[in-house]
Formats: C-alpha cells, sequence, structure tokens
C-alpha cells in the first residue's frame, strides 16, 4: 500500500467501470485507478474530483494502482464555477501532464506552484488578474523544468535596466548597443522586473508585483511565447481558454 498526498490533475471516466486519476504528487506525477466512482454511495467520490488536493491510500495491483480511500484536503471549489478560471486550471494541467515535474533539488516545487496559481484562481477578490497569474505560471513553471531566463542584465555588457530587450529563443536580455538588429521584445523597468520577479523571486510572491494593463498584455505575449518555444509544444486549453477571452 502507498500513502500521497496531491493534486488530481486528470479524470478520465470509463462509464460504469470506474475512472483513472492522474495526480501531481511532490514527486512525479501517478496514475491511479478508481473502481465504480461514478456511483453516489462511493465513500471514495469526494476526494477524486479534478482538482482536489487529497491523501490518497492505493495499493498496487497487477496493472497499476487501485485507490483504497481519500480524504481530501481542499478543495478549490470557486475554480469549476467560473469557465475562464476553469480553463485556465485545465491549461495548467495539460502544461504538466506534457512536461513532467521539475528537475534536481526543485521536484516538489511543481506542485507546489500549481497548488499556489489554485489558491489564486479560487479568490474571489480580484487582485490577481488571471493574465498575470497566467504568466506567472508559464515563466516560473519554464524555470522549474529548466529554461531559465538569462535575467541579470544585457548579456553582452550587463546593462542592468533601461534600454532592454528580451529575446524568447535565447532567453537573454540585450542592450540597444549589442542588439543592432533588434531582435526580441523591448522591455520597459516595469516589464522586466515583472519578468525577473516570477523568475528570481520565493515561490510564493511570484503574484506579488504591481503592473499595468499595457504590460500586463506584453507579459502575457512573453511568458505563453517563451513557455511554448521551449517546451516545443502547443497547448489545446490555451487555444481554449485564449477564444474566451
Ligand atoms: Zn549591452
Amino acid at each position: 500500500m502507498i500513502t500521497r498526498t496531491g493534486l488530481i490533475i486528470g479524470v478520465t471516466e470509463l462509464e460504469e467501470k470506474g475512472r483513472f486519476l492522474r495526480v501531481l504528487c511532490e514527486d512525479g506525477i501517478f496514475e491511479i485507478y478508481v473502481r465504480g466512482a461514478k456511483k453516489a454511495t462511493s465513500k471514495n467520490n469526494p476526494g477524486t474530483e479534478i482538482f482536489c488536493y487529497s491523501k490518497i491510500c492505493a495499493t498496487q495491483g497487477k496493472n497499476g494502482y487501485v485507490l483504497d480511500s481519500t480524504e481530501v484536503l481542499r478543495q478549490f471549489y470557486n475554480i469549476r464555477l467560473d469557465l475562464k478560471k476553469l480553463a485556465l486550471a485545465n491549461f495548467f494541467a495539460e502544461v504538466i501532464t506534457s512536461n513532467g515535474i521539475g528537475i534536481g533539488d526543485e521536484r516538489d516545487e511543481t506542485l507546489k506552484l500549481f497548488l499556489l496559481c489554485l489558491h489564486y484562481l479560487n479568490k474571489d477578490d480580484n487582485e490577481r488578474s488571471l493574465s498575470v497569474i497566467k504568466s506567472a505560471f508559464e515563466l516560473r513553471y519554464s524555470c522549474e523544468i529548466g529554461f531559465i531566463p538569462k535575467l541579470l542584465g544585457c548579456d553582452e555588457c550587463h546593462k542592468y535596466d533601461g534600454d532592454l530587450s528580451f529575446v524568447i529563443e535565447s532567453g537573454k536580455l540585450l542592450c540597444g548597443v549589442h542588439n543592432p538588429h533588434g531582435m526580441g521584445t523591448p522591455v520597459d523597468n516595469t516589464l522586466l522586473h515583472a519578468i525577473r520577479f516570477i523568475c528570481l523571486s520565493d515561490l510564493k510572491k511570484i503574484c506579488d508585483f504591481k503592473i499595468n494593463k499595457n504590460d500586463e498584455k506584453k507579459l502575457s505575449d512573453i511568458s505563453q511565447s517563451y513557455l511554448t518555444y521551449h517546451t516545443e509544444r502547443h497547448y489545446k486549453a490555451v487555444e481554449y481558454y485564449n477564444r474566451l477571452n
């Protein structure tokens, strides 16, 4: 028997036969089979819904893990009531399912990052826009899986702020002097501060920056392009999310 604490990031219904859960844990993504989960009487039902953070007990069966019991630790109930929030959470799940969890000592950060983003999505105060939460996820997740941009300053002369552009493909900053062909996206100090904040600060603080609407849009373009380019994938769920806006 194994006991794991994890977030349900995928549910595949098997008609009356049960469901498969994809569970994001600190040390990896696990698939767990749930017998007859659709039956209202099933004692396992509550902790097996999408985006439930649950304590899960399972047994190793012939074809993988079979669920024994669950205990719900946290439900992000508001997300399921809002189409855009749900679409965004589904996008995060698709990205992590496609690319896995972080590397090296930071492997557990992927679960923490997803839980943090769900926590912000679940709040009703609108203090952080969906666009900022999405950008924070895209850039920080890219860092967690090894694509850390070089943000200290111009890659050639180390100029720290002012006239700088961010190049998606190399993840580098270049100043006007060292970028004669105008590569990348010009980033003003506010936008650069936001990018540095997301990538370099303590995980808990990655959404705690102020940004105006104009820079928020630029940040969104940069973060989405950066994730898509470096993971070499297009995500169906993000197309759906973008259509809702
Ligand atoms: Zn330079």
